[in-house]
C-alpha cells in the first residue's frame, strides 16, 4: 500500500499527464481501500472539476467498444485528451490488466494523449458507486478533456451511469427490438444523444425513424429543453463519428449555458456524499461486533424496557458523540 507521501507525489506526476502515475492511482481508487480513496480525493480534490465526462451505454454486440474506440479518434484529431473507462459490473477480474486495455484499443495504444483503463467493480457495494467517481477525478486531473465511461447495458448500470455522466450517449443498432427495450429500460429518458450504429444494416433507418417517433411522444418541454438528438454511425468504418462528437459538443455547450451542467455535477456531489457517509455509518455499526453495545440494547428490547427504534435510535446517538 502506497503511503500518504506517495499518493501526493503519484498524484502530481499524474496531473503531468505521466501515464505510469495515472495507472498506479487508478489501481489504488480501484483496490478500493478506504485509507488510499481518501488520500487520492484529499490529493485531487483541487484539481478536477473540468473533464466533460460522457457516459457511453448499450446491449451488448451494439459496438460501443468499436464506438468509444473511433470517437477517440476524432477527439484525438482536434487535439483533445481523452480518458476512456470500461466498467464491467460483473467482471470478477481487477482492472489492472494494462495489457488488455491497450489491446482492446490498439490504434490509441501508444499515444500519450490516451488513457484507457478497464475496471470491475466486483464486490463493491453499489456497483459503480464507489471507485469509479474516484478513477473520473484521477482521469479529470491528469488533463482529459474529455472521459468516456463505458458500461454494458444490463442491469441498474445503464442508469448508474447517468449519474456520474455530464451526457449520457445510448448506443443502439438496428434489428435487435431496441425501441422496445428502449423504451422498456427508461433509457429514452437518460439519453442525451442516441447513436444508431451498424447503419450499414438493413434497418437502420427504421429504427431511427421508430426512436424519433417515441421522443416526440416523451418530448422534453421548455424553451431551453435539451432534445437528444439522434445520429447514425457505421462506427467500423468510422462513419458519423464525427456527428457524434459535434452533438456531443452542442450538450455540453447546452450543460454550460443553462447552468444544467453545475446543476447535475452538484447532485453526483449530493448523492457521492451521502453514499460515503452511509458507509461510514454501517462500518461503524460493523465496529461494534465483538462489543457488548449492541447485545445490551437486545437485553433491553428483550426485558420491554425499549422498542427497536428506541434502541437503534440510541446505538446512532451513541455513534456519532464523541468517545463512544
Ligand atoms: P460492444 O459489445 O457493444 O462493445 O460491441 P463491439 O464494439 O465489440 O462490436 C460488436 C461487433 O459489432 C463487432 O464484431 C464489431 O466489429 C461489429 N460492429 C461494430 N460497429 C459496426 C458497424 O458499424 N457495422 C457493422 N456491420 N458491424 C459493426
Amino acid at each position: 500500500m502506497a503511503r500518504p507521501a506517495d499518493v501526493r507525489g503519484l498524484a502530481e506526476r499524474a496531473r503531468r499527464g505521466e501515464q505510469l502515475a495515472v495507472a498506479r492511482l487508478l489501481s489504488l481508487v480501484e483496490d478500493g481501500a478506504e485509507a488510499a480513496l481518501r488520500e487520492v480525493a484529499a490529493a485531487l480534490a483541487a484539481h478536477s472539476g473540468r473533464a466533460h465526462v460522457v457516459g457511453v451505454t448499450g446491449a451488448p454486440g451494439v459496438g460501443k467498444s468499436t464506438t468509444t474506440s473511433a470517437v477517440v479518434g476524432a477527439l484525438r484529431a482536434r487535439g483533445r485528451r481523452v480518458g476512456v473507462l470500461a466498467v464491467d459490473p460483473s467482471s470478477p477480474f481487477s482492472g489492472g490488466a494494462l495489457l488488455g486495455d491497450r489491446v482492446r484499443m490498439g490504434e490509441h495504444a501508444t499515444d500519450e494523449g490516451v488513457f484507457i483503463r478497464s475496471m470491475a467493480t466486483r464486490g463493491h457495494l453499489g456497483g459503480l458507486a464507489w471507485s469509479t467517481p474516484q478513477a473520473l477525478r484521477v482521469l479529470d486531473a491528469a488533463g482529459c478533456d474529455v472521459v468516456l465511461v463505458e458500461t454494458v447495458g444490463v442491469g441498474q448500470s445503464e442508469i448508474e451511469v447517468v449519474g456520474l455522466a455530464d451526457s449520457t450517449v445510448v448506443l443502439l443498432a438496428p434489428g435487435m427490438g431496441d425501441g422496445v427495450q428502449a423504451a422498456k429500460a427508461g433509457i429514452l429518458e437518460i439519453a442525451d444523444v442516441f447513436v444508431v450504429n451498424k447503419a450499414d444494416r438493413d434497418g437502420a433507418g427504421q429504427t431511427v425513424r421508430d426512436l424519433r417517433q417515441m421522443l416526440s411522444f416523451a418530448e422534453r418541454t421548455g424553451e431551453d429543453a435539451w432534445r437528444p438528438r439522434v445520429v447514425r454511425t457505421v462506427a467500423a468504418r468510422g462513419e458519423g463519428v464525427d456527428d457524434v462528437v459535434s452533438a456531443l459538443d452542442a450538450h455540453r455547450e447546452w450543460l454550460d449555458r443553462t447552468g444544467e451542467g453545475t446543476r447535475r455535477r452538484r447532485a453526483r456531489a449530493e448523492a457521492e456524499i451521502r453514499a460515503i457517509a452511509l458507509e461510514q455509518l454501517r462500518n461503524r455499526i460493523d465496529d461494534l461486533r465483538g462489543t457488548e453495545a449492541v447485545p445490551r440494547l437486545a437485553e433491553r428490547v428483550l426485558a420491554g424496557e425499549l422498542d427497536p427504534y428506541a434502541a437503534a435510535d440510541e446505538l446512532t446517538t451513541r455513534l456519532s458523540a464523541p468517545g463512544r
